[in-house]
This record gives structure tokens, sequence and C-alpha cells, in this order.
């Protein structure tokens, strides 16, 4: 039987860097299941589709083949790793991510990826909808103020004309659109275990999750 690991919470708390320093300690494939939502987010954008147009978008997801490849994200054969992380996309992704249809075609694509393999995946809905029987489950938090000041710190460096109340508004945003939605919404499953990470390093939250898995 494979191990799975499902890391879920809201935007911002450190979900992917965590999961990514476990699965390399692990020596377990990674997958941030968010990014598969960005790169529809992205086709859809691409091809000037109202974020409205659900049958549209719908369609799109039908026809697209996204997948991951050494730590890399493909959308039809194109890497987008760079492409998925831009602002607009932050802005569309979670009108994107609340369509039902959509997110059947993402999660069954998801549960394939665990059939054969380890994986640590991060999410809104893998401990409660992609993978329910995973060995653990956390739920990832941190105050609002701390995770807009992350994501402004990795953001800063990249692009200058990013003001911190932007990204803020945004995290609030996406968590209220995410949290509210009818399919699959974020939140904890009964059977996660809570790690606030305010004021915690990276190293901690890892070793706190790794002792956890050694139980
Ligand atoms: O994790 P990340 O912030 O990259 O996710 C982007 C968006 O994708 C989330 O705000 C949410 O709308 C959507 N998402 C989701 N279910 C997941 C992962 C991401 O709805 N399992």
């Amino acid at each position: 039987e494979y191990i799975q690991i499902a890391i879920d919470g809201p935007a911002g708390a450190g979900k992917s860097t965590i999961a990514k320093k476990i699965a390399k300690c692990l020596d377990i494939t990674y997958i941030d299941t968010g990014a598969m939502y960005r790169a529809l987010t992205y086709k859809v954008l691409v091809n000037n589709v109202d974020i409205y147009n659900e049958e549209e978008i719908i369609k799109l997801a039908r026809e697209s083949d996204i997948k991951f490849f050494q730590e890399n994200i493909y959308l039809d054969n194109q890497k987008v790793n760079e492409e998925i992380r831009s602002i607009e996309v932050n802005k569309n992704v979670s009108y994107v991510a609340k369509i039902r249809e959509v997110r059947l075609i993402l999660v069954n694509l998801q549960r394939k990826i665990a059939l054969d393999q380890d994986v640590i995946m991060d999410g809104r809905d893998i401990g409660t909808h992609v993978l329910p029987n995973a060995r653990l489950k956390i739920f990832l938090t941190a105050s609002v103020e701390e995770r807009a000041t992350r994501r402004y710190t990795e953001l800063k460096g990249k692009c200058n004309d990013i003001s911190f109340n932007e990204i803020k508004k945004d995290i609030i945003n996406r968590d209220k659109i995410d949290s509210e939605r009818k399919s699959a919404p974020l939140v904890k499953a009964e059977d996660a275990i809570v790690i606030d990470t305010t004021g915690l390093s990276i190293d901690d939250v890892v070793e706190k999750i790794i002792d956890l898995l050694r139980g």
C-alpha cells in the first residue's frame, strides 16, 4: 500500500514549501494540486474566455492535458511553471476552481497520480475529498497578516509594482470563495491535525510533520 499525505489550508499558509521539503526528505512525490487549477485558469485567460462562462471553461478543462514531469507542470505539453504564478491567475483561479465539473476532472487526475506511488499532495480538499484515506492529514494555517507578508516577500523579488495590500486583499478574497463554494469547499477534514505556522520556521513545521508520521 502506498503512503498518502494530505496537506490542506488557506492561501499562503506555506503548504507547498513545507510539502516540497517533506517530499525530498522522505523521497516521495510532491503533487501541487493548486498548480493544476492554475494551469487551467491560465488557459482560460489566454483564450479570452469569460471567467464566468462555466460552459466554455468546462469544455477547455475536458480538452486540456495537464501533467507533472520532474517537478514541472505542463499544459498541453508546454511548461507553464512561471505563467501560472501571475497576478492575473491569482485573481481568477478561485472562479475556475469552484466549478463542479472542473473539480471532477482534476480530482480524477489527482487520484490517478496517487494510485501507483507514495505522494504528498497539497491543496484545499485533499483530506476531505481527493485522498480521504490518507495516512496523515495536516491542516496548515497562519494569520492573514503573516500569510500576506510571506506572499509579498516571495513576489517582491519578481515584480516591483505589487502592493502588500493588494496581495492581502487577494488572499482574503480567494479564501472566501474557496470556503464558500458548494463543491468541496476549503474546510478542515475531521481527522486532520491543525498546525498554526504563525511564528514558526519552515524547518519547525517540517520536523513536526515528520514526527507525526513516525507516530
Ligand atoms: O494552492 P494554490 O494557492 O496555488 O491554489 C490556487 C487556487 O486553486 C486556490 O485558491 C483554490 O481556488 C484552487 N484549489 C482548489 N483545490 C485544490 C487546490 C487549489 O480549489 N485542491
